[in-house]
């Protein structure tokens, strides 16, 4: 987790082109919040080092990038997915299960 005591060193760019789908409507909306906030594409293992930092595309905290996943909401114009906390991802991924289960009604 983050150590306040120490210098941090957060990588990312402020993202341009983010968008984020909705499950439910099958479409994408616009996630203008993140346009301030340091994010990377998904995760590689260039960055599985555990001292860099970025911010989930998806709420915005500082995490650490080893820690994080492709996020399944929130994508580039043309569909890579962000990296995301552990927290979202989960959250994602369960909007994602449920959605599914609706179509299955
Ligand atoms: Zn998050």
């Amino acid at each position: 987790m983050m150590n306040n005591k120490e210098p941090i060193d957060i990588i990312g760019e402020y993202p341009s082109d983010i968008k984020i789908w909705h499950f439910e409507a099958r479409t994408y909306i616009p996630y203008d919040k993140a346009n301030k906030w340091l994010v990377v594409l998904g995760v590689g293992e260039e960055h599985l080092d555990g001292y860099t930092f970025t911010q989930c595309a998806h709420c915005g905290a500082i995490t650490e990038v080893g820690s994080m996943y492709t996020s399944r909401m929130i994508h580039t114009n043309v569909g890579f997915g962000y990296s995301v906390c552990e927290e979202c991802y989960n959250k994602e991924r369960k909007l994602e299960m449920d959605s599914l289960h609706d179509v299955q009604q």
